[in-house]
């Protein structure tokens, strides 16, 4: 079992040469054995009930404390990638998250993220489009919070609501403002498509794309709103909105089956995160993304001659001070 490994004593303890390399192999073995069960790249045969979102692969919950540990380990290693890429300055990263209210979004993007330099960083949430919005396509609103090269762009919702509430609630289609021939049962598809385009468009430009879908059960969803309402701290969490548009579970299960069926793919793959446990959930999050980061080839840049003259002279001239 790979698990052991993950925690930060069984690490310091090895007895071995180079241990920061061996270090960050065996962490990367962990992230990819935590998230490749949930990765999606092909969607035509995916089945929402065949994921479990009670899933915790072979941890139980008397591994919680170490699930803590390891997070702690793969926070850590996170910000060294992310430190490397915001060196080199090429690559840029996306990350979409998408769920149900209550899956855990906030909370995943806040553990995942806490080690990560907040200037290599850029989260946006996307809330129903202004009026400015609507006066323009729906991905114009996306344009503008795109992660520049060497940084790490979170959306928490994206676009793909666009298939997800709108498709749930015709009537907002129908405010998009939209030229009524276009309107056609074929628009599902369409946008997926372009999604798909866009995507693609994404990578070829040197942005990775790693999109999250935190799969929460309806009961779970429950327990949540119930602890949000006995509990005064969270409180100001709860929406009534929200329980309202549980009344539209079943709809909303069959577009995101629908909408990771359309666009998994190789360049921008899907994750289906067991969310039914918060500790197991930033787990597979933070592994997916290390997996990703890892997949980069990302390395600091090298000094040319011309620099290491530079330093030289400027290390001699510092010495020759007083
Ligand atoms: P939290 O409730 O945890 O603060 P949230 O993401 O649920 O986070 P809210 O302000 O409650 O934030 O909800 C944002 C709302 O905006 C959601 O109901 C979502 O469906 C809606 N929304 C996002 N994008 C679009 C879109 N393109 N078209 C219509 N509605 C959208
Ligand atoms: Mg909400």
């Amino acid at each position: 079992m790979p698990w052991s490994i993950f925690t930060k004593n069984a690490l310091e303890t090895k007895n071995i040469s180079d241990s920061h390399v061996m270090k960050h192999k065996q962490v990367l073995k962990v992230a990819r054995n935590l998230s490749e069960p949930f990765k999606v790249t092909k969607g035509e045969k995916f089945r929402l009930k065949d994921m479990d979102p009670n899933d915790t692969l072979h941890l139980v919950s008397e591994d919680k404390p170490r699930a803590k540990e390891g997070l702690q380990v793969g926070v850590e290693a996170l910000a060294e990638l992310q430190d490397m890429l915001y060196a080199q300055d090429k690559w840029g990263v996306l990350l979409i998250f998408q769920a149900m209210d209550a899956a855990g979004k906030d909370g995943a993007i806040k553990h995942v993220m806490s080690g990560v330099n907040p200037q290599g960083c850029q989260v946006y949430s996307f809330k129903a489009p202004s009026s400015e919005d609507l006066d323009h396509d729906f991905l114009w609103r996306t344009m503008k919070c795109l992660p520049e090269r060497g940084r790490i762009g979170i959306f928490n919702r994206s676009y793909y609501e666009e298939t997800l509430v709108v498709r749930v609630h015709e009537e907002i289609l129908q405010k998009q403002r939209l030229p009524s021939r276009l309107i056609t049962k074929n628009i599902w598809r369409e946008r997926f498509e372009d999604i798909r385009s866009f995507e693609r468009y994404l990578s070829r430009n040197g942005i990775l794309v790693l999109k999250f879908f935190l799969n929460v059960s309806k009961d779970e969803q429950k327990k949540r709103f119930m602890e949000r309402i006995t509990n005064p701290d969270k409180n100001w969490k709860f929406s009534a909105a929200d329980a309202k548009e549980r009344g539209h579970w079943d709809d909303y299960m069959k577009a995101y089956e629908d909408m990771i069926r359309h666009t998994a793919t190789k360049e921008a793959p899907w994750y289906i995160v067991p969310a039914n446990n918060k500790w197991f959930t930033r787990l597979a999050v933070a592994g997916a993304i290390i997996n990703g980061l890892s997949s980069l080839d990302l390395a600091y840049p090298d000094v040319g001659p011309e620099k290491l003259k530079e330093l030289a002279e400027t290390q001699l001239a510092l010495q020759k001070e007083e």
